[in-house]
C-alpha cells in the first residue's frame, strides 16, 4: 500500500485539529478519547486512498464531522458515525468491527449510511425509495446524509463533467427539498446554489456577475433603508442586529424560469431581517410585534402582507413574523423580525432544536414529519415512481394550519380537503365522514381547507369511504385509508353477494355448482362468479326466485352453432329487444301496469311517484324502478343502454294546493326513506314529487306536495325537523 507523504499527514492534522477546535469546549473527556480513537481507526482504515482531488481520502469524513457538529450542532454519537461513515463501504472492516468497537448505536448509523451510499441513479426510484426508508430510522442518518453531500457539493469541481451533472441532479431533486423540509435553511440554499452552478453554468455565472456588480448600490441603498429604523431601536433601547439577506442565486434563477422575468424585474432581491436579543420576562412574541409597530410606524406596509409564523410556526419548526413594506425608492421590501432563538431554528432548524433540548426530546413537527413519511412508504400499492412523485409533492407542499373545534391545531399540505383532516384526525372519522361544519358553515367531504380555518367533522354511522374521494384528496395518508378501505369493501360485497346467490339456491334446493353458478351468471349477462357475487351483493341484480332461471336448460353446442349461423335476424331483433318480453318501444308504465311484467322499486333511489324515473330490464319480465339521476341509473345507461325502458307515473291525487319544501342536510343511506316514510305516513299530505340532489355528501331536497292547510304542513316539518342529518327545512308556496 502507498502511504501518505509527509506535507498530507501534515494537511490531515490541519483538518483534524479544526474539528478538535469545535468539538473540544462542547464534549466531555471520554467522548473526546472516543473521537480520536475513530479517528485513529478511520485515518488507518483509509490510509494511502485519495480523493479524485489528490487530497488523502480521510480529509472528507473529517470535514463532514464538522458540517456535522459545527453547522448542525449533532453531538459525540453523531460525530463519531459521520468519521467512520465510509469506513464499511470502502475498506475491508465491517458493521460488526464498528459495533465491537464503538457500540450499537455508532454501528447502526454507520450502516444507515452506508446502505445509502454508492451509486444510484435518480431514475432509479426504487433505489431512492429504499433510501427513504432507510432515512426514517433515525433522523441522525438524513442529517449527516445531507452534510455528506454538502460537502460532496463543494468538491464537486475534480469530478469529471458527467458526475458532476448527475450528483447536481440528484442533489436537486432530492436533497434541497429534504434540507428545506428540515428547516435547514443556509444548507439547502448552498445545495441548491452550487446544483445550479453544474447544472446551468452560464446562467449560474451571469447571475453571480449582476449581483456582485450591483453590491455597491445594493448596500448604500440598505443603509438607507435601515438607518431611520436603526436610530428608533436605539431610541428605544432594543438590543438587536440588523443585517440585509440576499436572496439565493438559485432562487433568482428559478423565478426568471417560473414568471419568464429578467433579473432587472425581479423587485424582491433583498429581504432585511432584524434579530433581537429578546429581553427575559416579556414573551419573545410581543417584542417582535413591538419591532413590528415601530417598522410600520417608519414604512407603509403592504396590506396583508403580514405573516406570522410565530403564533402558528411552520411545520419544520420556522418561526418569523414578516411584513413587506413601501421603501423610500419605491419599491416593497420584506423585513423579517425574529428573537436569536428564531433565528436559530430559521438558519439550522431541526438541528437547533437539537442544539437547544438534546438529542433525546424529540420534536413533535419533526416526529409528525417522519411520521407521515412511514405512512406514505407503507403504502404498499404506490409503484416506486407514483410513491416519490407523491413523496415530493409532501415535500414541497406548502402548510395550512387548520382547527379542530377545541382548538387543537394540525398542519396539512395546502389544498387538503375535509377527507384529508379526518383521516388525519382518525381513520375512522375518515371513513364516516360526510362532511364538516368549517367555520360554522356546512360544507361537502371534498371543500378545501384554508389556514385558520376551524373545522368540525360529521360523520355517520352509515357512510362508507368513496373511490371518488381519491379525486380531491392531497395527503398520502387519506389515500392509503381509502384504498385500504375499498379492498375491504368490495371484498364485503362479494362475500354478501355470495350469500344472497347461496340463500337463493337453497330456496330451490339447488346446491351452488359451478355449472348453476355459469347459468345465472348468463343469465344476467355477466362475465363471471365474482362479477355475479358483487353485483348481487352491490343490489344491482336481484336475486330472488332462480326457479325460473335454472330451469332453462343449457343448450348444447350443436344448438348453439345452428342458431349463431343460421338465425341472424331474430339475433338482431333479439338485440334490439334485450330478448325480454317488454317492449321498449313503449314507456313502461307504473300502477297502471297492464302486462304481466313485474316491477319493483329499486331500493338504491328510492323513487316514488312522480320521480323522473327509468326502468331496468333485470331479467325478462321485471323491471327495476330507478330515479333517472340515480348513480346506478348513470351505470346502466351507459353500460347496459339496451335494457333500459322509459318509465312513467299514471296518477296520482290532487289535493288541495302544492307546497314546495326544500330540505338540506347530510346524505346518509335511508334517509330518503325515512323522510317519504313520514309523508306517507301522514293521511292529509300527499307528494307530488321529491327530488334529491346529492353533491359530495350534502343533499338537497326538493318535496312537492299537496296539502289541505298550513297546520298539516307545520306538523310535517316537524316530523322532517327529528330526522338525523337534516340540518335545514325551508317552506315556499307554488
Ligand atoms: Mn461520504
Amino acid at each position: 500500500m502507498q502511504h501518505f507523504t509527509k506535507a498530507e499527514i501534515r494537511q490531515i492534522k490541519d483538518y483534524y485539529d479544526d474539528l478538535l477546535k469545535i468539538i473540544e469546549p462542547k464534549f466531555s473527556k471520554d467522548r473526546l478519547e472516543l473521537i480520536d480513537k475513530a479517528f485513529n481507526f478511520a485515518n488507518i482504515a483509509h490510509d494511502g486512498v485519495k480523493r479524485k482531488s489528490g487530497e488523502p481520502y480521510i480529509i472528507h469524513p473529517i470535514a463532514v464531522a464538522i458540517i456535522v457538529t459545527n453547522d448542525l450542532g449533532l453531538g459525540t454519537t453523531s460525530v463519531l458515525s459521520t468519521i467512520l461513515h465510509d469506513v464499511v463501504e470502502d475498506t475491508e472492516y465491517s458493521i460488526e468491527d464498528i459495533k465491537n468497537m464503538f457500540g450499537a448505536k455508532v454501528a447502526e448509523i454507520v450502516d444507515g449510511l452506508t446502505k445509502l451510499s454508492g451509486d444510484f441513479d435518480s431514475r432509479q426510484a426504487s433505489t431512492l425509495k429504499k433510501m427513504l426508508m432507510t432515512l426514517s430510522d433515525d433522523v441522525r442518518v438524513i442529517l449527516i446524509k445531507i452534510a455528506d453531500r454538502l460537502h460532496n457539493m463543494r468538491t464537486l469541481e475534480s469530478m469529471p463533467a458527467h458526475k458532476q451533472l448527475k450528483i447536481a441532479g440528484e442533489t436537486l431533486y432530492l436533497y434541497a427539498p429534504l434540507a428545506h423540509r428540515l428547516g435547514l435553511y443556509a444548507i439547502k440554499n448552498e445545495l441548491e446554489d452550487l446544483s445550479l452552478k453544474y447544472k446551468h453554468p452560464e446562467e449560474y455565472n451571469q447571475i453571480s456577475y449582476r449581483l456582485h456588480d450591483q453590491e455597491k448600490k445594493r448596500n448604500y441603498l440598505v443603509e438607507e433603508f435601515i438607518k431611520p429604523i436603526k436610530e428608533r431601536l436605539e431610541k428605544e433601547n432594543i438590543d438587536s442586529t440588523i443585517s440585509s439577506r440576499l436572496k439565493s442565486k438559485f432562487s433568482i434563477w428559478e423565478k426568471m424560469q417560473k414568471k419568464g422575468v429578467s433579473y432587472d424585474e425581479i423587485y424582491d432581491l433583498l429581504a432585511i431581517r432584524i434579530v433581537i436579543k429578546a429581553k427575559p420576562g416579556i414573551s419573545e412574541k410581543r417584542q417582535c410585534f413591538d419591532i413590528l409597530s415601530l417598522v410600520t410606524d417608519i414604512y407603509t406596509p403592504k396590506p396583508d402582507r403580514i405573516r406570522d409564523w410565530i403564533t402558528t410556526p411552520k411545520a419544520n419548526g420556522y418561526e418569523s413574523l414578516h411584513v413587506t413594506v413601501m421603501g423610500p425608492q419605491g419599491k416593497w421590501v420584506e423585513i423579517q423580525i425574529r428573537s436569536e432563538r428564531m433565528e436559530q431554528i430559521a438558519e439550522y432548524g431541526f438541528a437547533a432544536h437539537y442544539k437547544y433540548k438534546g438529542i433525546n426530546s424529540q420534536e413533535g413537527e419533526l416526529e409528525k414529519w417522519l411520521e407521515r413519511i412511514r405512512e406514505a412508504l407503507q403504502n404498499p400499492d404506490s409503484d416506486a415512481f407514483e410513491f416519490l412523485d407523491e413523496f415530493k409533492l409532501n415535500l414541497f407542499a406548502s402548510e395550512i394550519i387548520v382547527f379542530s373545534p377545541k382548538g387543537k391545531m394540525f398542519n396539512l399540505p395546502k389544498n387538503s380537503t375535509v377527507i384529508d383532516f379526518a383521516y388525519e384526525i382518525h381513520t375512522d372519522l375518515g371513513n364516516k365522514c360526510i362532511g364538516a361544519k368549517v367555520n360554522q358553515k356546512l360544507v361537502p367531504v371534498s371543500c378545501v381547507l384554508h389556514s385558520g380555518d376551524q373545522v368540525e367533522i360529521l360523520t355517520s354511522e352509515n357512510q362508507e369511504p368513496k373511490l371518488e374521494w381519491l379525486k380531491f384528496i392531497t395527503t398520502a395518508k387519506a389515500r392509503t385509508k381509502i384504498k385500504n378501505a375499498f379492498k375491504l369493501e368490495k371484498s364485503k360485497h362479494i362475500e354478501k353477494g355470495k350469500e344472497i346467490v347461496e340463500v337463493a339456491l337453497k330456496k330451490v334446493n339447488v346446491t351452488p355448482s359451478s355449472n348453476t353458478l355459469k347459468k345465472i351468471t348468463a343469465h344476467f349477462n355477466l362475465a363471471n362468479k365474482d362479477q355475479l357475487y358483487s353485483h348481487a351483493g352491490m343490489g344491482l341484480i336481484e336475486i330472488d326466485d332462480l326457479s325460473e332461471i335454472l330451469k332453462k336448460k343449457s343448450e348444447n353446442r350443436l344448438v348453439k352453432y345452428w342458431k349463431l349461423t343460421f338465425s341472424r335476424k331474430k339475433k338482431e331483433r333479439d338485440d334490439n329487444e334485450g330478448s325480454s318480453n317488454i317492449d321498449k318501444k313503449k314507456p313502461f308504465l307504473l300502477k297502471e301496469n297492464k302486462n304481466q311484467t313485474s316491477y319493483s322499486l329499486a331500493k338504491c333511489c328510492n323513487p316514488i311517484p312522480g320521480d323522473d324515473v327509468i326502468g331496468y330490464i333485470s331479467s325478462k319480465d321485471h323491471i327495476i324502478i330507478h330515479k333517472k339521476e340515480c348513480p346506478k341509473a348513470e351505470i346502466f345507461l351507459t353500460s347496459h343502454g339496451e335494457r333500459i325502458v322509459t318509465a312513467e307515473w299514471t296518477n296520482f291525487k290532487r289535493l288541495a294546493y302544492l307546497t314546495k319544501i326544500t330540505l338540506n342536510g347530510f346524505d346518509r343511506v335511508g334517509i330518503v326513506n325515512e323522510v317519504t316514510n313520514i309523508i306517507s305516513k301522514l293521511h292529509n299530505i300527499n307528494m307530488r314529487s321529491v327530488k334529491f340532489d346529492t353533491h359530495d355528501g350534502i343533499f338537497e331536497g326538493e318535496l312537492y306536495i299537496y296539502v289541505h292547510n298550513a297546520r298539516d304542513l307545520q306538523n310535517l316539518i316537524q316530523q322532517l325537523e327529528k330526522i338525523k342529518g337534516i340540518d335545514k327545512i325551508s317552506r315556499e308556496e307554488t
